[in-house]
């Protein structure tokens, strides 16, 4: 007989079977596409890809996926749920409805201005975030740039960030400045660049519909993509 695994175990397993069940859920969003050849707006070449612009499209599928980061967060009062755009407002919504605090909704908007990324929040939200104000940061698909000048922005205005909640998180490191990013996904998958891409070298035909996708975009909604 083999004996049962230690808590350790346990607790890494249901971590991995968690993270498989939300993969799938994506999938079926057809937001996730993997075992592909994929060319990146920068140029590089990769096997898997997420669509942020359809991880929101299931009602449903959102709710659950923003409960789950609702109740881990749930230990903790939140007033404010920031999102980094309105990409990620959706998911935040649902965060928000699912949080024991019943927190506002809050979103921030993505730009650039003179060649920098840059985080803003209408001014309307200033005076919703004050010194002391509880604020969770959500983000759909993240590598943690965008976090990062968020939370510098909410800590500008005196908020205290309780933590960062993410549908996917595109880094090895699990923390921002400090704050621990709570993922139902942490995935990143290597980038080639062309040259030494072991797909090119298989002769595996360059799947280009991403990057034609976004270029048809406004540059505008286009900007959401570039983290
Ligand atoms: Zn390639």
């Amino acid at each position: 007989m083999t004996p049962p695994p230690s808590r350790k175990d346990s607790e890494t397993m249901d971590a991995e079977v968690r993270e498989k069940i939300h993969l799938e859920i994506l999938k079926r969003t057809g937001a996730y596409h993997a075992n592909d050849h994929i060319l990146l707006p920068s140029g590089q070449h990769t096997t898997e890809y997420i669509e942020k612009t359809l991880v929101t499209t299931e009602p449903s599928f959102t709710e659950g996926l923003g409960a789950v980061i609702a109740k881990h967060f749930a230990p903790w009062p939140i007033d404010v749920v920031v999102s980094t755009g309105p990409g990620a407002l959706i998911l935040s919504h649902c965060v928000a409805r699912a949080h024991p605090s019943r927190p506002t909704v809050l979103y921030g908007t993505k730009g650039v201005s003179g060649g920098k990324r840059r985080v803003t929040l209408p001014v309307e939200f200033h005076r919703l975030i004050q010194p002391g104000t509880k604020v969770l940061v959500v983000d759909l698909v993240s590598s943690g740039a965008t976090v990062r000048l968020l939370t510098e922005l909410v800590e500008s205005l005196g908020g205290k960030i309780v933590g960062v909640g993410a549908l996917w998180r595109r880094t090895k490191r699990s923390d921002v400045d400090g704050k621990t990013i709570f993922s139902l996904v942490s995935r990143d998958f290597p980038t080639y660049a062309p040259e030494t891409c072991p797909l090119c070298a298989k002769g595996m035909p360059l799947n280009r519909e991403f990057v034609k996708r976004r270029d048809e975009r406004k540059p505008s909604t286009a900007q959401e993509d570039d983290e």
